[in-house]
């Protein structure tokens, strides 16, 4: 096995380059595509609450905004310098049009440990990173939304901030709070559309999903509303994980119990259901299907080989190496791209948005009912491509993704 443990970055270019030389896109339009409009880097001093200041590095990259304001969440985390902010932000312009929403791909991203800060010097850090970027974003302009380690609750100091400056716009921001103009629906979303695209990608492969057993590697906002949303319509949940514990158990987790646990708890540890396994073992469970909902990277060229479920749903963004989707493809094991698969969030970021525009709020039932329709078309547009091109999803949501956007450059004729 060659070396093949690319970044992040260089996984979403290599990706993308292997659509280009599918959809036969010439040198000058693979540039205009690769590399980012616009990118922002600020400093971001905090006044801590012992007095003394820490500066920390934040950054805004707005990849591509040919089909609309650039959209995109903010993260959170030590590990978000601007390389791996360029990737996510060159994600959010695929996933936003393989689902053929009017939005562009942005990302944001402050080095910091959210952990590691109170509440009232985590408000402080967005308000001062807020008023950093405040000049590139805006309802019309680019529209930040959570990630890791941001919430509703910093959208909502996000708005304050904006709303100060400009006056009262809140489609500068979505992921809010409902009592701010949030969406009903939007906070479960992600983890409902990964319930969604699995589903569909079930019924195809044949397999039954009432009484299918899943594994779901992470239970933040994603992995337990996956989690939840797959228990609901009679799937097995019969492991999950967070950073602090990983439990097993092959009848099936209650997971409203475990929701409880880790919301009294703030985690899933001392969790007294199933019996403890490592997160490695967790990736290795025979189950049907394989949720990875936690960080990048996290199935590589040492596990792929011992991956036994039939189906893979990227919950979290690139949670497979590119050497690993290599193993993956060879082994025939279904592979649900993270463009796709974890597009539930910015779809109902989308009715937020929209909704906050018309001043106009739409029911859950509404929404729930929207977000399925939108995702399952994302699902057939990549899924009658790959059938086809005789391609894997991943090759095919790129390159319905990536030939949307070359269309709508070739269309607006600015080049
Ligand atoms: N952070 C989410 C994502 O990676 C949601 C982005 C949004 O709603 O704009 O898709």
């Amino acid at each position: 096995m060659p070396d093949t443990e690319l970044t992040m970055l260089e996984t979403a270019h290599a990706y993308f380059n292997e659509s280009c030389d599918l959809l036969e896109i010439n040198e000058g339009m693979r540039q205009v595509l690769l590399n980012p409009w616009r990118e922002l880097s600020v400093a971001v001093p905090v006044r801590m609450d012992n007095g003394a200041i820490q500066v920390f590095n934040g950054f805004r990259v707005q990849h591509n905004g040919v089909r609309g304001p650039y959209k995109g969440g903010v993260r959170y985390a030590p590990a978000a310098d601007s390389d791996h902010t360029r990737a996510l932000a060159m994600l959010m312009t695929w996933k936003t049009a393989l689902v053929d929403i009017p939005f562009g791909g942005a990302k944001g991203g402050v080095q910091v440990r959210p952990a590691d800060l109170s509440t009232a010097e985590l408000n402080r850090l967005t308000r001062r990173y807020t008023g950093a970027i405040s000049h590139i974003i805006g309802p019309n302009r680019d529209i930040p939304a959570p990630d890791m380690g941001t919430n509703a609750q910093t959208m909502a100091w996000m708005m304050d901030a904006y709303g100060q400056a400009n006056g009262y716009a809140p489609g500068a921001v979505t992921g809010k709070p409902i009592e701010l103009g949030g969406s009903y629906g939007r906070e479960a979303a992600t983890g409902r559309g990964v319930c969604d695209v699995a589903a569909l990608a079930a019924a195809d492969m044949g397999l039954e999903m009432e009484g299918a057993t899943v594994a779901i590697q992470g239970f933040g906002n994603v992995g337990s509303f996956a989690a939840l949303r797959m228990a609901e319509i009679g799937v097995k949940v019969v492991a999950i994980s967070d950073a602090t514990c990983a439990t097993h158990s092959p009848a099936g987790l209650d997971i409203d119990k475990v929701l409880e646990h880790s919301a009294r708890e703030g985690s899933l540890k001392g969790c007294p259901w199933g019996e403890r396994i490592n997160n490695d073992e967790l990736l290795e469970l025979d189950v049907d299907v394989l949720v990875p909902a936690a960080i990048e990277g996290v199935i590589n060229t040492r596990n792929a080989p011992g991956i036994k479920a039939k189906l893979i749903i990227e919950a979290a963004n690139s949670p497979i190496t590119y050497g690993a989707d290599l193993i993956l493809k060879e082994r025939g094991i279904t592979v649900i791209p993270d463009i796709l698969a974890n597009a539930g969030g910015v779809i109902v970021s989308y009715f937020e948005w929209a909704q906050n525009i018309q001043r106009f709020r739409w029911r859950e039932e509404r929404v729930n009912l929207e977000l399925l329709t939108l995702i399952s078309q994302g699902y057939w547009r990549t899924t009658d491509m790959a059938k086809e091109r005789g391609i894997t999803h991943r090759e095919a949501a790129y390159a319905v993704a990536v030939n949307a956007v070359a269309t709508a450059i070739e269309l607006r004729g600015f080049i």
